[in-house]
């Protein structure tokens, strides 16, 4: 099982960034954004954090360390994610 970045549209993350309202503290390595510190601790929300990764050019958040896979294509999610935004986007506003 594979869950969506919220953020960035990213399909396969490990763990529902916020299963029953709690965060998982993943990191997505597409965006970077991590679940419960980006938005708690740093005071982002998913769409001000989306905008400043779309304006950083939409790059692989772990590039440094991982490869990038050759089937992600950030803008065939972020088209993806606007169709159907997942309920955690919903859920996850405060
Ligand atoms: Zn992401």
């Amino acid at each position: 099982m594979s869950y969506i970045c919220p953020v960035c549209g990213y399909p396969e993350l490990e763990e529902d960034p916020y299963a029953g309202g709690e965060p998982s503290y993943e990191i997505c390595p597409a965006c970077g954004f991590q679940f419960g510190f980006t938005d708690e601790a740093q005071g982002f929300s998913l769409e001000s954090w989306r905008a400043l990764w779309i304006e950083r050019g939409m790059t692989w958040a772990f590039a440094a360390t991982e490869d990038v896979p050759t089937d992600w294509d950030p803008r065939a999610h972020l088209r993806d994610l606007e169709a159907s935004p997942p309920d955690a986007d919903e859920a996850h506003t405060s």
